[in-house]
């Protein structure tokens, strides 16, 4: 599945709604909803927030580093997508704070959450691994996803219900080759999609999870600009292939 693909599938998580009938997401319209994508200037979380102006609701990116917000928010305002950005680390509570609090005072409220960041600062042997990359991997990939729900699901509740996405990953379901502790991170958000769901449905919030096969962004490129991994890697694929990266060039990457 390639990144527009994966984010049909996300629409369609947010249109199904089996627990309550009255927020429900029409096939067509996301009009006048607010969705916060974290880690969305580029790759998939930028295609997710595109997808998701372009059906109608205020969007709000963030990322690292305030070049790469800017660049994203002019390109979705050039696609007539009503968003506004802001820096944000998800590993930092002040930024995640600050990400919910303009997200609070431009739009008044949140009704999606895609909770997009990973980082992968380790590939080898899962036994050469430090605390460190443990302590990062599971900082950034799992424990700041559910911070950031916790933070945006008081909100979600005042408007009566919600929508948050984990992106996992086919590593969520099948470890890959020199990427143990990635891997272990992406299935512990499959865990929380399940440990959340319950909790949350309650309150007529939604919690799912995506599982992107890999598509060819700077963050997977250790996996395709080298013709020899990429050939092991495929050997996993049923398809034999990588999807590439489909959304409009024109922001760039740095
Ligand atoms: P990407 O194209 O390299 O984009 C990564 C984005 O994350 C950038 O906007 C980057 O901007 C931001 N970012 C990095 N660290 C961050 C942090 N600590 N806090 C906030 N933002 C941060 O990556 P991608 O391939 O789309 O990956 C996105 C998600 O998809 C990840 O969860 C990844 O695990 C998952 N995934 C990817 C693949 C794949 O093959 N590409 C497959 C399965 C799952 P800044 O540098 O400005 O922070």
């Amino acid at each position: 599945m390639n990144s527009r693909g994966m984010f049909r599938s996300v629409l369609r998580c947010l249109r199904i709604n089996p627990v309550a009938g009255h927020r429900s997401m029409s096939q067509s319209s996301l009009t006048g909803k607010v969705a916060i994508v974290t880690a969305s200037t580029d790759g998939i979380g930028l295609a997710a927030a595109q997808a998701l102006g372009k059906k109608g609701a205020h969007v709000v990116v963030s990322s690292r580093r305030q070049a790469n917000v800017d660049r994203a928010v002019a390109l979705l305002q050039s696609q007539s997508i009503q968003v506004t950005g802001t820096t944000c680390n998800v590993g930092k509570a002040e930024d995640r704070e600050k990400l919910v609090a303009l997200t609070l005072q431009k739009y008044g409220g949140v009704d999606i959450l895609v909770s997009n960041a990973a980082v992968n600062p380790f590939f080898g042997n899962t036994m050469d691994s430090t605390e460190e990359v443990w302590d990062k991997i599971l900082s950034i990939n799992v424990k700041a996803s559910f911070l950031m729900t916790k933070l945006v699901v008081p909100h979600m509740e005042k408007r009566g219900g919600g929508n948050v996405v984990f992106v996992s990953s086919v590593a969520g379901y099948q470890p890959m080759p020199a990427l143990g502790p990635y891997s272990v991170s992406k299935t512990a958000l499959l865990g929380l999609t399940r440990v959340l769901a319950p909790e949350l449905a309650p309150s007529n919030i939604r919690v799912n999870c995506v599982a992107p096969g890999i598509i060819k962004t700077r963050f997977s490129s250790a996996l395709w600009q080298n013709e020899d991994i990429m050939d092991e890697f495929k050997k996993q694929i049923s398809m034999r292939r990588y999807n590439s990266y489909e959304m409009d060039k024109s922001i760039g990457t740095c």
